[in-house]
Protein backbone atom coordinates (compact mmCIF):
# COMPACT_ATOMS: atom_id res chain seq x y z
CA UNK A 1 0.00 0.00 0.00
CA UNK A 2 1.43 3.74 -0.75
CA UNK A 3 2.33 5.12 2.52
CA UNK A 4 1.55 9.25 2.07
CA UNK A 5 3.23 10.70 5.27
CA UNK A 6 1.87 14.71 6.77
CA UNK A 7 4.96 16.57 8.10
CA UNK A 8 2.84 19.14 10.75
CA UNK A 9 -0.62 19.24 12.54
CA UNK A 10 -1.02 22.62 11.46
CA UNK A 11 -3.99 24.87 9.81
CA UNK A 12 -2.77 23.35 6.16
CA UNK A 13 -2.41 19.38 6.46
CA UNK A 14 -5.33 19.20 9.47
CA UNK A 15 -7.21 20.96 6.39
CA UNK A 16 -6.04 18.53 3.73
CA UNK A 17 -6.14 15.62 5.93
CA UNK A 18 -10.16 16.53 6.76
CA UNK A 19 -11.04 17.31 3.06
CA UNK A 20 -10.13 13.65 2.02
CA UNK A 21 -12.93 11.68 1.89
CA UNK A 22 -14.02 9.06 4.10
CA UNK A 23 -13.85 6.29 1.25
CA UNK A 24 -10.24 7.06 0.22
CA UNK A 25 -9.09 6.90 3.26
CA UNK A 26 -8.68 3.11 3.29
CA UNK A 27 -6.82 3.45 -0.50
CA UNK A 28 -3.33 4.28 1.46
CA UNK A 29 -1.79 4.14 4.29
CA UNK A 30 -1.87 7.64 5.98
CA UNK A 31 0.49 8.65 8.69
CA UNK A 32 0.78 12.16 10.02
CA UNK A 33 3.91 13.11 11.84
CA UNK A 34 3.84 15.81 14.39
CA UNK A 35 5.79 17.07 17.60
CA UNK A 36 3.06 17.03 19.95
CA UNK A 37 -0.03 15.09 20.55
CA UNK A 38 -2.15 18.16 20.22
CA UNK A 39 -3.12 21.02 17.39
CA UNK A 40 -2.99 24.73 18.54
CA UNK A 41 -4.88 27.38 16.67
CA UNK A 42 -1.95 29.70 16.44
CA UNK A 43 -4.10 32.32 15.48
CA UNK A 44 -5.41 32.64 18.96
CA UNK A 45 -1.91 32.24 20.90
CA UNK A 46 -1.74 36.14 22.13
CA UNK A 47 -5.03 35.19 24.33
CA UNK A 48 -2.51 32.53 25.97
CA UNK A 49 0.48 34.60 26.37
CA UNK A 50 -2.11 37.22 28.01
CA UNK A 51 -3.92 34.77 29.90
CA UNK A 52 -7.22 36.54 28.28
CA UNK A 53 -8.48 33.12 27.81
CA UNK A 54 -7.59 29.11 26.74
CA UNK A 55 -10.75 27.92 25.72
CA UNK A 56 -10.46 25.40 22.57
CA UNK A 57 -7.25 26.92 22.13
CA UNK A 58 -5.42 23.33 21.77
CA UNK A 59 -7.20 20.40 20.78
CA UNK A 60 -6.18 16.70 21.23
CA UNK A 61 -5.49 15.64 17.49
CA UNK A 62 -6.61 12.03 18.36
CA UNK A 63 -9.67 13.45 19.42
CA UNK A 64 -10.00 14.65 15.56
CA UNK A 65 -8.34 12.58 13.22
CA UNK A 66 -10.07 10.34 11.25
CA UNK A 67 -9.33 6.51 12.56
CA UNK A 68 -7.28 5.87 9.62
CA UNK A 69 -4.33 8.24 9.96
CA UNK A 70 -2.14 7.03 12.18
CA UNK A 71 -0.42 10.06 14.58
CA UNK A 72 3.39 9.71 15.34
CA UNK A 73 4.44 12.17 17.97
CA UNK A 74 8.10 12.93 16.75
CA UNK A 75 10.30 16.10 15.69
CA UNK A 76 11.30 15.88 12.55
CA UNK A 77 14.92 17.15 12.13
CA UNK A 78 15.12 16.89 8.07
CA UNK A 79 13.94 15.58 5.28
CA UNK A 80 15.74 13.36 2.65
CA UNK A 81 14.59 11.94 -0.93
CA UNK A 82 12.22 9.30 0.20
CA UNK A 83 12.44 9.21 4.11
CA UNK A 84 11.86 11.83 6.72
CA UNK A 85 14.47 11.61 9.51
CA UNK A 86 13.08 12.49 13.03
CA UNK A 87 14.60 12.67 16.55
CA UNK A 88 13.05 8.94 17.73
CA UNK A 89 12.92 7.03 14.28
CA UNK A 90 13.09 7.17 10.45
CA UNK A 91 10.08 7.29 8.14
CA UNK A 92 10.29 6.11 4.21
CA UNK A 93 7.19 7.76 2.40
CA UNK A 94 5.86 6.90 -1.58
CA UNK A 95 4.26 10.92 -1.03
CA UNK A 96 4.82 13.48 1.32
CA UNK A 97 3.19 16.77 2.79
CA UNK A 98 5.13 19.29 4.35
CA UNK A 99 3.23 22.05 6.96
CA UNK A 100 5.77 22.51 9.36
CA UNK A 101 4.83 26.41 10.18
CA UNK A 102 7.32 29.15 11.19
CA UNK A 103 9.97 29.98 13.19
CA UNK A 104 10.83 33.52 14.68
CA UNK A 105 13.00 35.54 12.26
CA UNK A 106 15.22 38.37 14.45
CA UNK A 107 17.23 39.46 11.48
CA UNK A 108 20.63 38.99 13.24
CA UNK A 109 19.73 42.11 15.87
CA UNK A 110 22.01 41.20 18.40
CA UNK A 111 19.83 39.82 21.43
CA UNK A 112 16.67 39.38 20.41
CA UNK A 113 16.84 35.83 20.40
CA UNK A 114 16.50 35.70 24.24
CA UNK A 115 13.36 37.54 24.21
CA UNK A 116 10.14 35.73 24.69
CA UNK A 117 7.66 34.88 21.72
CA UNK A 118 4.34 33.16 21.02
CA UNK A 119 5.42 31.46 17.48
CA UNK A 120 3.99 27.77 19.47
CA UNK A 121 2.02 26.83 22.29
CA UNK A 122 4.63 25.85 24.49
CA UNK A 123 6.42 29.74 23.87
CA UNK A 124 3.31 31.56 24.73
CA UNK A 125 2.26 29.45 27.43
CA UNK A 126 6.13 30.44 28.59
CA UNK A 127 5.42 34.11 27.84
CA UNK A 128 2.57 34.25 30.10
CA UNK A 129 4.12 33.09 33.23
CA UNK A 130 6.81 35.15 32.79
CA UNK A 131 5.30 38.14 32.26
CA UNK A 132 2.33 37.77 35.14
CA UNK A 133 5.83 36.36 37.40
CA UNK A 134 7.81 39.61 36.47
CA UNK A 135 4.92 42.15 37.05
CA UNK A 136 4.35 40.72 40.38
CA UNK A 137 8.39 40.44 41.53
CA UNK A 138 9.61 43.88 40.03
CA UNK A 139 9.46 47.41 40.66
CA UNK A 140 10.26 47.97 37.06
CA UNK A 141 6.60 47.58 35.77
CA UNK A 142 7.19 48.08 31.83
CA UNK A 143 6.47 45.47 29.04
CA UNK A 144 7.56 45.85 25.77
CA UNK A 145 6.20 44.12 22.79
CA UNK A 146 8.65 44.42 19.94
CA UNK A 147 6.43 44.48 16.15
CA UNK A 148 3.09 46.06 15.72
CA UNK A 149 2.07 43.42 13.13
CA UNK A 150 -0.92 41.60 13.58
CA UNK A 151 0.27 39.35 15.94
CA UNK A 152 1.93 41.99 17.81
CA UNK A 153 -1.18 44.16 18.39
CA UNK A 154 -3.45 41.37 19.03
CA UNK A 155 -1.18 40.35 21.64
CA UNK A 156 -1.08 43.98 23.04
CA UNK A 157 -4.37 44.26 22.73
CA UNK A 158 -5.05 41.35 25.25
CA UNK A 159 -2.36 42.24 27.43
CA UNK A 160 -3.51 45.70 27.87
CA UNK A 161 -7.27 44.58 28.36
CA UNK A 162 -6.72 41.56 30.61
CA UNK A 163 -3.94 43.72 32.83
CA UNK A 164 -6.92 46.48 33.34
CA UNK A 165 -9.70 43.88 33.86
CA UNK A 166 -7.30 42.38 36.37
CA UNK A 167 -6.71 45.71 37.97
CA UNK A 168 -2.95 44.23 37.18
CA UNK A 169 -0.59 47.97 37.25
CA UNK A 170 1.68 47.67 33.67
CA UNK A 171 3.51 50.55 31.56
CA UNK A 172 2.80 48.26 28.07
CA UNK A 173 4.97 49.37 25.58
CA UNK A 174 4.63 48.62 21.62
CA UNK A 175 7.50 49.12 19.41
CA UNK A 176 7.12 49.72 15.94
CA UNK A 177 10.16 50.54 13.02
CA UNK A 178 7.39 51.91 10.49
CA UNK A 179 5.68 54.94 10.84
CA UNK A 180 2.19 53.48 11.90
CA UNK A 181 1.17 50.23 13.30
CA UNK A 182 -0.49 47.31 11.33
CA UNK A 183 1.25 48.40 8.17
CA UNK A 184 -1.03 46.22 6.56
CA UNK A 185 -4.10 48.58 6.67
CA UNK A 186 -4.69 51.54 5.51
CA UNK A 187 -3.41 54.59 7.53
CA UNK A 188 -6.71 55.50 8.84
CA UNK A 189 -7.42 52.01 10.25
CA UNK A 190 -4.66 51.34 11.47
CA UNK A 191 -4.78 54.67 13.31
CA UNK A 192 -8.20 53.08 14.53
CA UNK A 193 -6.62 50.40 16.22
CA UNK A 194 -3.61 53.06 17.28
CA UNK A 195 -6.44 55.14 19.09
CA UNK A 196 -8.14 52.27 20.95
CA UNK A 197 -4.84 50.76 22.36
CA UNK A 198 -3.63 54.26 23.51
CA UNK A 199 -6.72 54.76 25.36
CA UNK A 200 -5.86 51.69 27.43
CA UNK A 201 -2.78 53.21 28.64
CA UNK A 202 -0.24 51.33 25.78
CA UNK A 203 2.34 53.51 24.70
CA UNK A 204 2.93 52.75 21.33
CA UNK A 205 6.24 53.61 19.42
CA UNK A 206 6.38 54.07 15.91
CA UNK A 207 9.18 54.83 13.88
CA UNK A 208 11.32 53.58 16.51
CA UNK A 209 13.55 50.58 15.06
CA UNK A 210 15.19 48.25 17.06
CA UNK A 211 19.30 48.08 17.15
CA UNK A 212 19.86 45.87 19.62
CA UNK A 213 18.58 44.04 23.31
CA UNK A 214 21.68 43.81 26.25
CA UNK A 215 20.11 42.30 29.29
CA UNK A 216 17.15 44.14 29.80
CA UNK A 217 17.55 47.19 27.93
CA UNK A 218 15.85 47.44 24.39
CA UNK A 219 17.88 50.07 22.16
CA UNK A 220 15.66 52.18 19.72
CA UNK A 221 16.99 53.80 16.67
CA UNK A 222 20.93 55.00 18.48
CA UNK A 223 23.01 53.37 21.44
CA UNK A 224 21.55 56.50 23.37
CA UNK A 225 17.83 55.59 23.57
CA UNK A 226 16.29 52.81 25.49
CA UNK A 227 14.02 51.48 27.60
CA UNK A 228 14.78 49.13 30.41
CA UNK A 229 11.93 46.18 31.23
CA UNK A 230 12.27 42.32 32.34
CA UNK A 231 9.43 41.50 29.96
CA UNK A 232 10.45 41.81 25.94
CA UNK A 233 8.57 39.91 23.78
CA UNK A 234 9.24 39.54 19.92
CA UNK A 235 6.44 39.38 17.39
CA UNK A 236 8.26 41.12 14.63
CA UNK A 237 9.38 38.73 12.25
CA UNK A 238 8.26 34.97 11.04
CA UNK A 239 10.65 32.48 8.91
CA UNK A 240 9.90 28.92 7.78
CA UNK A 241 10.85 25.72 9.76
CA UNK A 242 14.55 25.11 10.43
CA UNK A 243 13.81 21.50 8.69
CA UNK A 244 13.66 23.59 5.23
CA UNK A 245 16.67 24.96 6.06
CA UNK A 246 17.93 21.53 6.80
CA UNK A 247 16.83 19.47 3.90
CA UNK A 248 18.26 21.01 0.76
CA UNK A 249 14.82 22.53 -0.57
CA UNK A 250 15.32 25.15 -2.87
CA UNK A 251 14.15 28.24 -0.51
CA UNK A 252 13.97 31.10 0.96
CA UNK A 253 13.90 32.28 4.40
CA UNK A 254 13.12 28.52 5.22
CA UNK A 255 10.23 28.43 2.77
CA UNK A 256 10.34 26.33 -0.08
CA UNK A 257 10.06 27.95 -3.13
CA UNK A 258 7.43 25.60 -4.95
CA UNK A 259 5.98 25.28 -8.53
CA UNK A 260 2.32 25.93 -9.38
CA UNK A 261 1.54 22.59 -7.76
CA UNK A 262 2.96 23.11 -4.70
CA UNK A 263 5.29 20.64 -5.06
CA UNK A 264 8.99 21.02 -4.69
CA UNK A 265 10.87 20.83 -7.89
CA UNK A 266 14.13 18.74 -6.67
CA UNK A 267 11.91 16.33 -4.81
CA UNK A 268 10.24 13.16 -5.58
CA UNK A 269 6.52 13.49 -4.77
CA UNK A 270 6.86 16.02 -2.13
CA UNK A 271 4.20 18.62 -1.42
CA UNK A 272 5.01 21.83 0.57
CA UNK A 273 2.07 23.67 2.12
CA UNK A 274 1.54 26.72 4.43
CA UNK A 275 4.14 28.43 5.83
CA UNK A 276 6.28 26.01 4.88
CA UNK A 277 5.90 27.21 1.31
CA UNK A 278 6.03 30.65 -0.37
CA UNK A 279 3.63 31.42 -3.30
CA UNK A 280 4.04 34.69 -5.28
CA UNK A 281 4.42 37.14 -2.95
CA UNK A 282 1.49 36.50 -0.45
CA UNK A 283 2.14 36.50 3.26
CA UNK A 284 2.25 33.30 5.17
CA UNK A 285 -1.42 33.28 6.98
CA UNK A 286 -3.89 30.69 7.97
CA UNK A 287 -5.94 31.90 5.46
CA UNK A 288 -3.46 30.51 2.90
CA UNK A 289 -2.55 27.67 4.47
CA UNK A 290 -6.03 26.14 4.26
CA UNK A 291 -6.65 27.35 0.71
CA UNK A 292 -3.29 25.20 0.17
CA UNK A 293 -4.94 22.09 2.05
CA UNK A 294 -8.09 22.23 0.07
CA UNK A 295 -6.45 21.98 -2.71
CA UNK A 296 -4.49 19.74 -2.15
CA UNK A 297 -7.23 17.47 -0.65
CA UNK A 298 -8.91 17.83 -4.38
CA UNK A 299 -5.84 16.35 -5.83
CA UNK A 300 -5.05 13.72 -3.44
CA UNK A 301 -8.83 12.25 -3.92
CA UNK A 302 -8.70 12.71 -7.76
CA UNK A 303 -6.05 10.69 -7.83
CA UNK A 304 -7.86 7.95 -5.36
CA UNK A 305 -10.69 8.23 -8.14
CA UNK A 306 -8.31 8.53 -11.03
CA UNK A 307 -10.26 11.11 -12.57
CA UNK A 308 -8.22 14.01 -14.16
CA UNK A 309 -6.97 17.28 -11.64
CA UNK A 310 -4.47 19.59 -12.87
CA UNK A 311 -5.32 23.07 -12.01
CA UNK A 312 -2.56 24.71 -10.81
CA UNK A 313 -2.93 26.18 -7.19
CA UNK A 314 -4.74 29.60 -7.59
CA UNK A 315 -4.99 32.49 -4.57
CA UNK A 316 -7.06 35.19 -3.46
CA UNK A 317 -6.43 37.11 -0.51
CA UNK A 318 -9.90 37.98 1.41
CA UNK A 319 -8.73 40.25 3.89
CA UNK A 320 -7.85 39.85 7.75
CA UNK A 321 -9.21 40.91 10.36
CA UNK A 322 -6.71 42.16 13.49
CA UNK A 323 -8.25 41.98 17.15
CA UNK A 324 -7.30 44.73 19.48
CA UNK A 325 -8.57 43.54 22.70
CA UNK A 326 -11.26 40.80 23.82
CA UNK A 327 -14.08 43.87 22.70
CA UNK A 328 -12.19 45.39 19.79
CA UNK A 329 -11.08 44.80 16.59
CA UNK A 330 -10.33 46.23 12.98
CA UNK A 331 -9.50 44.68 9.48
CA UNK A 332 -10.52 44.52 5.89
CA UNK A 333 -12.36 41.57 4.25
CA UNK A 334 -13.30 41.76 0.52
CA UNK A 335 -12.03 45.32 0.00
CA UNK A 336 -14.86 46.13 2.81
CA UNK A 337 -13.24 47.87 5.93
CA UNK A 338 -14.39 47.07 9.55
CA UNK A 339 -14.25 48.04 12.84
CA UNK A 340 -15.72 47.70 16.10
CA UNK A 341 -18.57 45.27 16.61
CA UNK A 342 -18.95 44.49 12.92
CA UNK A 343 -15.19 43.41 12.51
CA UNK A 344 -14.71 41.96 16.24
CA UNK A 345 -17.98 39.67 15.15
CA UNK A 346 -16.42 38.72 12.30
CA UNK A 347 -13.03 37.60 13.74
CA UNK A 348 -15.13 35.23 15.99
CA UNK A 349 -16.47 33.80 12.86
CA UNK A 350 -13.23 33.12 11.41
CA UNK A 351 -12.63 31.00 14.68
CA UNK A 352 -15.57 29.05 14.87
CA UNK A 353 -15.07 28.37 10.86
CA UNK A 354 -11.76 26.70 12.14
CA UNK A 355 -12.83 24.66 14.70
CA UNK A 356 -16.31 23.46 12.64
CA UNK A 357 -13.26 22.32 10.22
CA UNK A 358 -11.43 20.29 13.05
CA UNK A 359 -14.76 18.51 13.60
C1 LIG B 1 1.15 34.62 16.99
C2 LIG B 1 0.61 34.42 15.62
C3 LIG B 1 -0.60 35.00 15.25
C4 LIG B 1 -1.12 34.81 13.97
N1 LIG B 1 -2.31 35.38 13.65
C5 LIG B 1 -2.87 35.13 12.43
C6 LIG B 1 -4.16 35.63 12.10
O1 LIG B 1 -4.80 36.32 12.90
N2 LIG B 1 -4.68 35.32 10.88
C7 LIG B 1 -3.99 34.52 9.99
O2 LIG B 1 -4.52 34.23 8.90
N3 LIG B 1 -2.76 34.06 10.26
C8 LIG B 1 -2.19 34.33 11.47
N4 LIG B 1 -0.95 33.84 11.77
C9 LIG B 1 -0.25 33.01 10.77
C10 LIG B 1 -0.84 31.62 10.79
O3 LIG B 1 -1.02 31.15 12.09
C11 LIG B 1 0.05 30.67 10.01
O4 LIG B 1 0.19 31.17 8.71
C12 LIG B 1 -0.55 29.26 9.97
O5 LIG B 1 -0.56 28.71 11.27
C13 LIG B 1 0.26 28.37 9.03
O6 LIG B 1 -0.25 27.08 9.08
P1 LIG B 1 0.75 25.84 8.94
O7 LIG B 1 -0.13 24.63 8.87
O8 LIG B 1 1.71 26.09 7.86
O9 LIG B 1 1.59 25.83 10.28
P2 LIG B 1 1.13 25.75 11.80
O10 LIG B 1 -0.31 25.99 11.97
O11 LIG B 1 2.08 26.61 12.54
O12 LIG B 1 1.42 24.21 12.16
C14 LIG B 1 2.70 23.65 12.11
C15 LIG B 1 2.67 22.35 12.90
O13 LIG B 1 3.92 21.69 12.74
C16 LIG B 1 4.41 21.27 14.00
N5 LIG B 1 5.87 21.27 13.92
C17 LIG B 1 6.69 22.32 13.79
N6 LIG B 1 7.98 21.91 13.69
C18 LIG B 1 7.95 20.57 13.77
C19 LIG B 1 8.96 19.57 13.73
N7 LIG B 1 10.25 19.88 13.58
N8 LIG B 1 8.59 18.27 13.82
C20 LIG B 1 7.28 17.93 13.97
N9 LIG B 1 6.30 18.84 14.01
C21 LIG B 1 6.62 20.14 13.91
C22 LIG B 1 3.86 22.31 14.99
O14 LIG B 1 3.79 21.79 16.30
C23 LIG B 1 2.47 22.54 14.40
O15 LIG B 1 1.57 21.58 14.87
C24 LIG B 1 -0.40 34.03 13.04
C25 LIG B 1 0.81 33.45 13.40
C26 LIG B 1 1.32 33.63 14.68
C27 LIG B 1 2.64 32.99 15.07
Amino acid sequence: MKKIVFLGAGYANLTLIKKIKKKNLSKAEFILINNNPYHYKTTELHKIAARESEKDIVINLKSILPKDVTLICDKVKSIENGKVVCENANYDYDELYVGLGASINTFGIAGLDECLNIINYKNALNTAETLYKNLELYENKNVIICGAGLSGVELCGSIATTCKNLGISINLYLVEAMDEILPVYAKDLAKKARNYLENLGVKVLSSHKIIKKVDDKLFLNDENNYIEAKTIIFTAGVKGSEVIANSGFNHKNNRVLVNEYLMAPNFDNCYVLGDSAIVSNFAPTAQIACKQGKYLAKRLNAKFEGTEFNEPFKYNDKGSICSVGKDYAIGVILGKTYSAFMAKSLKKLTEVEWSETLK
